[in-house]
């Protein structure tokens, strides 16, 4: 079987962010079939639509997984759940978000399942983070992800400094 490079964005802003973040990733590395190779640090950043909510904390982890890219979602879905998320509202606060930013080089348009995630280009947060794991990462497209870090703002994106 052949084995597949996956970055994943986490995304936390609720009940002590930090502890979640930090603990889904140490859940990503017990995934079935999976390994991680490597996470970024954490970062803050400000919240994306409504403002009346706590600053977030994202990171960005890189597995070698044997799973396919919808049991890889299956298994990332049953960990949000774990972490009680809570889906009151868009873009509202949540315990935790994971999202399958990238699969090997896969482009895919699935009801359940789009990838490149198509937010990804468009956030400091998770570009950030993906380039202090893989500088020279490249998109299905073609596009060097550098070239795209400087079109982005990245007021109030700042990397916390490593737990105690
Ligand atoms: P966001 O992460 O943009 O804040 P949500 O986490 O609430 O939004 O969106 C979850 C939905 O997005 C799920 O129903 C899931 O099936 C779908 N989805 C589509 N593509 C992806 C992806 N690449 N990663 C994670 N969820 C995805
Ligand atoms: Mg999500």
């Amino acid at each position: 079987m052949k084995s597949h490079r996956a970055w994943i964005g986490l995304g936390s802003n609720l009940d002590d962010p930090r502890q979640h973040i930090e603990q889904a990733l140490e859940e990503i590395d017990c995934l079935p079939l999976t390994c991680r190779l490597n996470a970024s640090r954490c970062y803050a950043s400000r919240p994306l639509g409504p403002q009346d909510q706590p600053d977030f904390i994202n990171a960005v982890a890189l597995i070698d997984t044997l799973l396919s890219p919808l049991a890889l979602l299956d298994q990332l879905q049953a960990l949000e759940q774990r972490h009680r998320r809570v889906r009151a509202r868009h873009w509202g606060p949540r315990t935790l978000d994971l999202d399958l930013l990238l699969f090997d080089d896969s482009v895919l348009d699935l009801p359940r399942l789009s990838v490149p995630h198509p937010e990804l280009t468009r956030r400091a947060f998770v570009v950030v983070p993906l380039l202090e794991l893989t500088p020279e990462l490249m998109l299905p497209d073609g596009r060097h992800l550098m070239g795209l870090a400087d079109t982005l703002d990245t007021t109030g994106l700042a990397p916390l400094l490593p737990p105690a």
